[in-house]
């Protein structure tokens, strides 16, 4: 018999399809909160996991194995799918100002949209360079060179990279070994001979790819060790590494940097220092010097008690974390234990982000290296071990359980 369905009692409206909000998606679904209407509003109906995405452009992962399907978990959480791009609040009124669409009312409101590479102040940038997000944008123009190589392996190609952040030499990593393995089986079909070989090492060597960072070391949120060994591989596969270069201004084919180095790339991908949409700022919300919405320990804005944030765009007041999927991961349970505790007028639930976390970094070439607060090795074994906790992730959302009839 059909059930009569309860009155709508409370709106939570979720902001972008990130981390924590897949995970507490996912966890609204298992455990479903009557009288509240559920909307997200994403700008794309799947979005990566970000553990694997270099993983995907070095050419392991297929697009589905690294993407998280929000049409599916919205259908399974019984959530309202928006698609559209949020740009403005109204928080006098509760209401979510989309592109696209009418502007959504809610009565809790929850942000978790990422950051994206700050590039404003460099001019050309803006024009000329592909940040690395939004992901889809990034891999569509990466799709592209990888066609192009594809079609002709044997055109010359310099590639920049700007900012040596974990993300940067990861995404150095992995698009050399894509490329070089697109070259490599270009030359060498069936039947390899020595002039092949020779030659396959001429087509390798047609790919130059140049890292630009400010500071005198890369990855400065890694130890010592780390950071020296990833300079090693780096240095090791031909990547150039252009440190202490400050990108002060980019062409359609060259980056320039302040010290007058003028190296020729194309195309230029952006991979620096995350930033915030000015629009949480002009909303009025509170937030840190660097536009990132500030939360308790409970992830409610500090500001605006109606506001949840999490992942990357919050910043939690007295616990700073670099931006990094990892939290975001860690946040979706305490959110959704949050903004389900808000609903129903209860008392929130404090929530302290660990200082020290594992990060395992994949070099490209199917190994990886592990760091823990000082502690770092590397190992083809540790590369295995990721890919298990990567796919294990992701099988909670594609093993959803099927609903039978409300
Ligand atoms: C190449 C690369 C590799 C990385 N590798 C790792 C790693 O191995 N480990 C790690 O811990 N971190 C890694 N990071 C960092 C990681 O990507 C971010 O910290 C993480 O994605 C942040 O997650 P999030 O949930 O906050 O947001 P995101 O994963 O960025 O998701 C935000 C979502 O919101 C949507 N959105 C954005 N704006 C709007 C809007 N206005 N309206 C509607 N929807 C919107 C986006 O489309 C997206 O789906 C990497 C970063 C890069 C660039």
């Amino acid at each position: 018999m059909q059930q009569a369905s309860l009155p709508i009692l409370k709106d939570l409206v979720l902001i972008g399809g990130g981390h924590s909000h897949a995970i507490a998606l996912n966890l609204f679904g298992r455990n479903p909160l009557p009288g509240v209407r559920l909307t997200l509003i994403t700008e794309s109906s799947d979005t990566p996991y970000s553990g694997m995405l270099p993983g995907h452009i070095a050419g392991f992962y297929s697009h589905a194995e690294c993407h998280i399907n929000l049409q599916r978990l919205a259908e399974f959480a019984q959530a309202d799918l928006v698609t559209d791009r949020a740009i403005a609040l109204d928080l006098q009124n509760n209401k979510v100002i989309c592109a696209n669409h009418p502007p959504i009312s809610f009565d809790l409101l929850s942000i978790n949209i990422g950051s994206t590479p700050a590039i404003l102040s460099v001019p050309g940038a803006s024009e000329y360079v592909t940040p690395v997000k939004p992901v889809r944008k990034f891999l569509a123009d990466w799709e592209q060179l990888v066609a192009a190589v594809t079609r002709n392996p044997q055109q010359p190609i310099s590639l920049g990279i700007v900012g040596g952040g974990a993300g940067g030499v990861e995404v150095a990593m992995a698009m050399r070994s894509h490329l070089h393995q697109i070259l490599k089986n270009a030359q060498m079909p069936v039947g390899v001979t020595a002039c092949d070989k020779s030659l396959a090492r001429q087509n390798e060597s047609s790919v130059q790819i140049h890292l630009f960072h400010r500071d005198a070391e890369i990855m400065p949120h890694y130890n010592r060790w780390v950071r020296r060994h990833i300079k090693k591989i780096l240095t090791k596969q031909g990547i150039n590494l252009h440190l202490e270069e400050t990108v002060c201004e980019v062409y359609p084919h060259m980056v320039k940097c302040e010290s007058g180095l003028n190296v020729e790339c194309n195309p230029i991908f952006w991979v620096t220092e995350a930033s915030a949409p000015s629009w949480l700022q002009d909303a009025g919300l509170a937030t840190d010097s660097k536009g990132f919405v500030l939360v308790r320990e409970t992830l409610q804005s500090v500001s605006h008690p109606q506001v949840f944030a999490a992942g990357d765009i919050a910043t939690i007041v007295n616990h700073p974390r670099p931006k990094a999927g990892v939290f975001a991961v860690r946040q979706g349970k305490p959110l959704k234990r949050n903004l389900q505790q808000a609903l129903l007028e209860k008392p929130l639930k404090s929530y302290r982000p660990q200082k020290n976390y594992l990060s395992l970094i994949g070099t490209g070439d199917g190994c990886a290296i592990a760091s823990w607060g000082v502690f770092g090795c590397q190992s083809s074994l540790l590369w295995g071990w990721k890919d298990r906790i990567d796919r294990q992730f992701m099988n909670q959302f594609s093993d959803l359980p099927v609903k039978s009839e409300y």
